[in-house]
């Protein structure tokens, strides 16, 4: 029996084929069934790009727009979770509220799908300076940092205010707040690269993180993961 992270009542885990030969402890159920029925995954019918639901044509109109923005070259995302209320209490209580064990339904929720992608380089996103202060974590590589090796290849200049309160329109005018750490010591051309970030919202987040990784290395093959989107 364990207590389920999020209602608290008592459960029976289920354990999958996969964890009786994972070393990820972190992937073991610590959540209801309930309390995971409230996660909507994302419908098959997606957008080939960004993982995004689709209305009308493939790739989507956010893609198209990106496409044309930076001349065909995109990133392919990657995500599991469609943004719910569900999705939206628990980011709240993790990140507003800085409750860290919550990384590890984070973590449940996604490292199934996350363990199918393969990649020379896991480079988390970097909070700002001020917010992790404020929280005493960093809120990305919480989450991840028990699923794959990190490489933290990029940080965030300090002063940039957080996503999460700026609207859509806001949120795609956002200037370049990422910067490559000073020494990497390796050539990262030719490598794969995945970038992790929690939620994909506009995508400009994750474009000025690859931007930053591709003015050094143009070659480098970068695609981007988050557990909602
Ligand atoms: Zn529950
Ligand atoms: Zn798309």
């Amino acid at each position: 029996m364990k207590y389920c992270l999020l209602c608290g009542q008592k459960f029976l885990p289920q354990t999958s084929f996969l964890q009786l030969f994972s070393w990820r402890k972190k992937s073991e159920q610590c959540i209801c069934n309930r309390c995971l029925a409230r996660f909507e995954r994302l419908p098959s019918k997606r957008c080939s790009l960004c993982s995004g639901r689709l209305l009308d044509g493939d790739p989507c109109a956010d893609c198209q727009k990106w496409s044309q923005h930076y001349l065909g070259n995109v990133m392919k995302h990657h995500a599991v979770f469609q943004y719910n209320d569900a999705f939206h209490d628990l980011m709240v209580s993790y990140k507003r509220y800085g409750d860290y064990i919550l990384c590890e339904v984070l973590q449940f929720l996604c490292y199934a799908e996350l363990s199918k992608l393969k990649a020379d380089f896991y480079v988390p996103l970097p909070t700002a300076p001020e917010h992790q202060a404020k929280r005493q974590f960093d809120t990305i590589s919480a989450i991840y940092r028990p699923l794959v090796p990190l490489s933290f290849f990029l940080i965030k200049r300090d002063g940039f205010g957080a996503q999460g309160e700026k609207t859509r329109t806001d949120r795609l005018k956002t200037k370049q707040s990422f910067a490559l750490r000073q020494y990497i010591g390796l050539d990262l051309n030719f490598k794969k690269i995945l970038l992790l970030d929690d939620i994909y919202t506009t995508g400009r987040t994750l474009y000025h993180a690859r931007d930053a990784l591709q003015n050094k290395f143009p070659q480098a093959q970068i695609s981007s993961f988050s557990v909602c989107r």
